[in-house]
């Protein structure tokens, strides 16, 4: 589903030159759980970046389903992030002044499609993490763990096929955090293919594949026994 070959990145500024990936080749199948995992400054947002045609490679070339995505405009990319990709941060994200439902709505903004078959997705995704209860409240009405849940929502209601979670439990107490990860691992068996990067080894055992970074470089890429 996605490749990686020789992806370099560098931030350049009048002083300094950080090289924040370094030859990084990697191939990701569909429907992986891929786990990544390193010190801070190592390069995994850049990473994570790159996978979500946020950021592109200064060199290297990164495939999606074959297509190098470093030749395509912003407008094009904007379409694969919509048709493709859902997000989820550590953060959660939401918009403070719209409720839950308007929230994951959000996730379908530029997918168009009509308002009935709109609710209709936005329902079904609210049920698949169990906020439906909590549709019509505020973000900070919900507790972190049901923050999370609808980010969740709001990142699948598109039905994307790649899932890219960074840090997703990682303001979450033991018992929410558990929870965020029988929700991926449930989207993982239903077909998705997910990278999270974690800082937390238990979080990440459960995953497929266990990626390691450091320094920029590419150290361990090690199938897991679930
Ligand atoms: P991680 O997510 O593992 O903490 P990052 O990908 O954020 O690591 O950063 C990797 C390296 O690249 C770090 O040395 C960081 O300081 C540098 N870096 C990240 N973003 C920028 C930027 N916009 N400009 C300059 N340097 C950056």
């Amino acid at each position: 589903m996605i490749e990686l070959k020789s992806v370099s990145r560098l931030y350049r500024s009048d002083e300094i030159e950080t090289t924040a990936l370094h030859d990084i080749s990697l191939n990701i199948r569909r429907g992986e759980f891929v786990a990544v995992m390193g010190p801070s400054g190592c390069g995994k947002s850049t990473l994570l970046n790159i996978f979500g045609a946020i950021d592109r490679p200064t060199s290297g070339q990164y495939l999606f389903e074959g297509v190098d995505l470093a030749a395509r405009n912003e407008a094009a990319l904007a379409r694969h992030r919509a048709r493709h990709l859902g997000f989820i941060f550590q953060s959660f994200n939401l918009v403070d002044d719209l409720t839950i439902a308007e929230n994951i709505e959000l996730g379908l903004l530029y997918r168009g499609g009509r308002s009935g078959s709109r609710r209709a997705l936005v329902e079904a995704a609210m049920d698949q993490v169990g906020v439906a209860h909590r549709a019509r409240h505020f973000p900070h009405q919900l507790s972190g763990g049901q923050q999370q849940r609808a980010a969740i929502a709001r990142a699948i209601v598109g039905q994307p096929d790649l899932i890219l979670a960074d840090e997703p439990t990682g303001n979450l107490d033991t018992e929410n955090g558990a929870q965020v990860m029988e929700i991926l691992k449930s989207l993982n068996a239903g077909g998705a293919t997910i990278i999270m990067v974690t800082h937390s080894p238990s979080h990440a055992d459960q995953a497929g594949r266990r990626v390691e970074i450091l320094d920029g470089r590419l150290v361990a890429s090690v199938a897991q026994a679930l």
